[in-house]
């Protein structure tokens, strides 16, 4: 059972042939058993789970008509509210605060009778790539548990490739979802964004943070997709278009006629050995299912770390503002003598994690007067550099790939002292944030050096969506009939 596919669940949910209570009860019993040692999960309320299932149960049973994904757990980064659970996005400035509404993302789910079994670990605010920096200890990859599943949704990466769970929640503000996928072996994806409302997903920064799917295969991640994503008008940068057809295009799966563009500037230098292997096998697999394949210079994308690290930080410095020990969570020193402002300096010193503190005061030099100019502006300035890039190369190609991680996952603690080590990891997915167009993480194989998992990165211009899930659902079918089926087999048993 925890072993299917969500759409396969899906089937056996509405045929009847299994209740939406045993599929909740395999995934509980399946967490029990190992999430000790994978610590995907910072909160699982049993009852809360199998409440949602019974409600799935009781409206089939009344015949009424349920949606693609009905009955199929999921698990739900701690980042999105939850009027029903804890939310605390890995951060004791968090604890114990129980939000009053839900967000968008997590009402469609109830909506398309997804069931919620928990909240997911993170790195704290989603500032990281490891899920080394949370409050509550680390996740570990279960493909290997002395490595990071990758960040911040590595939480919902590790419960997914462990079989905790069918589908997750994931935000990818500079790859927290492609990222975390790549590392374990799973298809992760980032909208376009404004895609999908960012309502109740507490703000890192804002310009950039995207909610997206992460799933074993291409179908489940567009039928995930397709579930949360659209107009919200409660987001102001919310698109007022329909949802591109994504899982019509996972369904299509070919890359008849494509024009593909291999971006120069990712590759070389810096690069493990194994991950380029893979890489340039996908790339041939796609020639030889039709593509045509060319190099594409994007020449400042070398220059989209060192702006993203400005942007990023400038708005976390204006976002977590708000955290300031009189309206949620945590509030330290409040003993009738002190003033709200000692109070509030109390509360963040302890409250906050130090990233956290780190990018705060980062973002905070880079935005005061006489620095702005230099640093938030000239990032800004990059910002449409790399936009221009994206669009010179799209009149030459349909999609553009690259690696989507220079390395695979890396020991817990060897870059945690060193943030720029760290910041690495994202090289080659923050080009997309920063454009705000559409990219996804596919599977390619398993480095030579460490047998760990490998991720392709296509990406498309904004709202093409579709179009990246069509050319990885190709990719997915070609070498899972090379393999005789998913990569995750390859992963030893938990
Ligand atoms: N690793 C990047 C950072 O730390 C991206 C995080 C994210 O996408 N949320 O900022």
């Amino acid at each position: 059972m925890i072993k299917k596919t969500a759409a396969d669940l899906a089937a056996l949910i509405a045929s009847g042939e299994a209740s939406a209570v045993e599929v909740a009860q395999a995934h509980l019993d399946r967490i029990a058993a190992v999430d000790g040692s994978v610590n995907a999960f910072l909160h699982v309320d049993e009852d809360i789970v199998l409440e949602q299932a019974r409600a799935v149960d009781a409206k089939r049973a009344a015949g009424e008509r349920l949606g693609p994904l009905a009955g199929v757990p999921i698990a739900h980064k701690d980042v999105f509210t939850t009027k029903d659970m804890p939310t605390t996005c890995s951060s004791a400035i968090l604890d114990g605060w129980r939000p009053p509404y839900d967000a968008t993302v997590t009402a469609r789910l109830r909506e398309a009778g997804l069931v919620i079994l928990g909240k997911t670990n993170m790195d704290e605010f989603a500032m990281g790539s490891s899920t080394e920096n949370s409050a509550y200890g680390p996740t570990h990859n279960p493909w290997d548990l002395t490595k990071i599943p990758g960040g911040s949704s590595g939480g919902s990466s590790a419960a997914v490739a462990a079989y905790e769970a069918p589908l997750a929640t994931g935000t990818d503000t500079g790859g927290s979802i492609r990222q975390p996928a790549a590392v374990t072996g799973l298809v992760g994806m980032k909208p376009t964004y404004g895609g999908s409302s960012r309502y109740g997903l507490i703000a890192f920064a804002s310009s950039l943070d995207t909610p997206g799917p992460l799933a074993r295969t291409v179908l489940d991640a567009a039928l995930l997709h397709e579930a949360f994503s659209g107009h919200d008008p409660m987001d102001s940068t919310s698109i007022d278009q329909p949802v591109p057809p994504v899982v019509e295009a996972a369904r299509r799966a070919d890359v008849e006629g494509l024009r593909i563009g291999v971006v120069k500037e990712f590759g070389g230098e810096g690069y493990q050995p194994g991950v380029l292997a893979r890489f340039h096998e996908a790339v041939e697999l796609l020639e030889s299912l039709g593509a045509k394949v060319v190099e594409v210079s994007c020449p400042h994308f070398t220059y989209a770390l060192p702006a993203y690290y400005l942007i990023a930080p400038s708005e976390c410095s204006s976002n977590l503002a708000r955290f300031d020990a009189m309206r949620y969570g945590l509030r330290v020193g409040d003993d009738g003598a002190r003033s709200a402002e000692e109070v509030m300096a109390l509360t963040r010193a302890e409250g906050f994690g130090p990233e956290v503190k780190r990018r705060i005061m980062l973002g905070t030099y880079a935005l005061s007067s006489g620095y702005y100019d230099a640093y938030y502006g000239k990032a800004q300035q990059v910002r449409t550099l790399i936009g221009r890039d994206f669009d010179a190369a799209y009149t030459q190609v349909d999609v553009l790939v690259s690696p989507t991680t220079p390395t695979t996952a890396f020991p817990i603690g060897e870059r945690a002292d060193d943030p720029m080590a760290m910041y690495l990891a994202d090289l080659c997915t923050i080009p997309s944030n920063l454009a705000g167009n559409a990219a996804i993480s596919v599977p390619c194989g398993l480095a030579d050096e460490d047998r760990m998992p490998v991720g392709l990165q296509i990406m498309a211009p904004v709202l093409a969506d579709d179009r990246v899930y069509r050319v990885g659902a190709a990719v997915e079918k070609a070498l899972e009939d090379r393999w005789g089926g998913p990569l995750l087999k390859e992963a030893p048993e938990l």
